[in-house]
């Protein structure tokens, strides 16, 4: 597997970007590329001068293909204009941790690209489309860019595109009267810093004009209704719209301002449609702008900049990582990351009865791998931005294999990830918690272990029944059932007689599915027929059920009852009819004075 970047950037495809960051179907389709290409793991970032894919696959050139295609379909350009950039791990990594900390932006170490480098993350991360290596990859592009701004070692000539569109207007246009044409964030951020600047009659001209009054107000600027009145009563006019043919199409009056500065992605102005007399400065000119802005400032002497050795430590402290975890992954050496993994028990559905300590936990992770089966409003507890990641069986159906997840447990570990494996009820229960904890015990990796509600003890609560009693009852057995005709079936038979001739209350796992079977057995073993039964299905969940029989009926009970289902047993559990008992505590609490 490599880890690559796929990059296009205005440098080598200005004409196109504009088209590709505009078409949101890309988003879209490449939220759906892992399962149409064999791509592992993917974050795309796509900033207004940059649309990059970062991956990890087999075969990135082969990505590359795909991507290109893919480009060519959602926007219409011709597959053969569009060269994306292909670096593969250290050149990747580097490219990243540059990018991130704002050390390859035209504004050369402007701060706004972390976050939008930060929301790419979160968005993929939505998507399930990251995996260990990307994880680790974006927190230490995360952790250098924070180490070079907190150490002041990057410090950027200009902060903003709407600093430098309005520095530039100071310097090339003059004057205080200034019209901003776009509300959006740049819109905003301009007429908030423009009388730093020295313009100090503002106009602020929108598509919808409507909405436009708070912001003015805020900034002390009028709104201007007419754009080509507007025009005529300024000095300068930044447009930064997101609706360029609409600045286009304006009637540009007989005086008009002598500067014009467009920041619009794609173009609001086109040159050659302005009056003679307005001076445009676009995107390129900018740029060269910031560039002159930023080589007035003193330099190190030094020829390598302490930024550049912060970054290449950045860049080898990911690279040994990621050594260590392919040599691990082969010769299955210990592990290296400071990550660690909490079973958590999530109990029996209701997200009540979570405890505090889980709901932190899940609060604070960085993945979660869950049962599949867990119940929607249970996993609700899980934060947005935590990846999710089901695993074990649906219907009998295995949608993710044991080992499988054992693997994928150590590697989130390794990268330094908090991992908790949500597992319903309590995971030292019927829940394969030895082999997990093995597993990762081979690899070195820290665990925990955070107890949950019990289907048994849920059960029992929910029907207001005691697993023991004073005279009736003194212990109480969990035990899994398993029909004769299963691998193992005569021997753990043997066993669940000898038990079910000893305990008195015997709580049966898995068993709901062999009512007479089990009905065969308890007998067998010697235990009255008037024993009490309950059986309950679905504790705690909103669709729960509970009846109570016997074990002489046990046989007579249809084999309607919804799984997850438990069965219940022993002299104990004969008060499950009380009037007084409130069957659903939560929607009571919710009702209560
Ligand atoms: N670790 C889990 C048990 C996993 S085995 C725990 O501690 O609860 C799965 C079995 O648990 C099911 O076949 C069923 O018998 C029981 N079970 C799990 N959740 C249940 C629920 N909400 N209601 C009734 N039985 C449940």
């Amino acid at each position: 597997m490599q880890l690559f970047v796929l990059s296009l950037n205005h440098r080598t495809h200005r004409a196109l970007l504009p088209q590709l960051l505009h078409a949101d179907a890309l988003v879209q389709i490449a939220s759906g590329a892992a399962s149409s290409v064999d791509l592992a793991e993917s974050v795309l970032v796509s900033t207004c001068l940059r649309l990059e894919l970062y991956g990890v696959a087999r075969d990135p050139e082969a990505i590359r293909g795909w991507w290109r295609a893919l480009l060519e379909r959602v926007t219409g350009i011709d597959a053969r204009t569009i060269e994306p950039e292909l670096e593969v791990e250290e050149g990747a990594a580097r490219h990243l941790l540059r990018v991130t900390a704002g050390l390859d932006s035209v504004l050369w170490g402007e701060t706004s690209v972390t976050g939008q480098v930060r929301a790419a993350y979160r968005a993929a991360i939505d998507r399930s489309l990251v995996g260990p290596l990307l994880h680790r990859l974006f927190h230490q592009a995360f952790r250098t860019a924070r180490r070079l701004r907190s150490e002041g070692l990057v410090t950027p000539a200009v902060g903003s595109w709407s600093e430098l569109a309005l520095r530039s207007a100071r310097i090339h246009g003059g004057g205080s009267r200034l019209l901003v044409v776009g509300a959006g964030k740049a819109g905003q951020a301009i007429l908030r810093e423009a009388r730093r600047f020295g313009f100090d009659q503002l106009l602020l001209h929108g598509s919808r004009n409507d909405d436009l009054q708070p912001l003015a107000d805020s900034a002390g600027a009028r709104v201007a209704s007419s754009l080509g009145d507007a025009l005529s009563a300024v000095d300068v006019v930044i447009t930064c719209s997101s609706r360029g043919a609409l600045v286009r199409r304006a009637h540009w009056p007989e005086e008009p301002p002598r500067l014009a500065i467009d920041l619009g992605m794609p173009a609001n102005l086109v040159r050659a449609e302005l009056p003679a007399g307005v001076r445009l400065l676009d995107l390129t000119e900018l740029e060269a702008e910031a560039r002159r802005l930023a080589e007035t400032r003193p330099r190190p002497a030094d020829s390598t900049p302490v930024w550049e050795t912060i970054l290449t430590e950045g860049v080898e402290t990911f690279i040994a990582w990621r050594r260590g975890l392919d040599r691990s992954a082969a010769a299955k050496g210990r592990g290296n990351g400071s990550g660690r993994v909490s079973f958590v028990g999530a109990g029996p559905g209701d997200p009540e009865l979570l405890t505090v300590r889980a709901a932190r936990l899940l609060r604070e992770a960085d993945v979660v791998f869950h049962d599949a089966l867990l119940p929607p409003d249970l996993l609700a507890a899980i934060p947005a931005g935590v990846r999710r990641v089901p695993v074990g069986r649906v219907l009998g159906q295995v949608i993710s294999e044991a080992r499988a997840t054992e693997r994928s447990l150590i590697e989130w570990a390794r990268a330094g990830a908090r991992v908790v494996r949500l597992k319903g009820g309590d995971p030292a229960l019927f829940a394969r918690l030895g082999e997990e904890t093995e597993a990762l015990r081979a690899a070195g990796i820290a665990y925990e272990v955070v107890p949950g509600v019990t289907a048994a003890l849920a059960a029992a609560a929910s029907a207001g029944a005691s697993l023991t009693a004073r005279e009736l009852a003194a212990s109480c057995a969990f035990v899994t059932f398993r029909t004769r005709a299963e691998a193992d079936g005569e021997a753990h038979r043997d066993r669940l007689l000898a038990l079910a001739a000893s305990a008195d209350t015997l709580a049966i796992y898995m068993g709901s599915r062999h009512l007479e079977e089990l009905g065969e057995l308890l007998l067998a073993a010697g235990r009255s027929p008037q024993t009490p039964v309950l059986l309950v299905s679905r504790a705690t969940h909103p669709d729960e059920q509970i009846v109570p029989t016997s074990i002489a009926r046990l046989g007579e009970i249809a084999h309607a009852l919804a799984t997850p289902a438990i069965v219940l047993i022993g002299p104990s559990l004969s008060h499950c009819a009380d009037p007084f008992l409130i069957r659903n505590p939560i929607d009571s609490a919710r009702v209560a004075p």
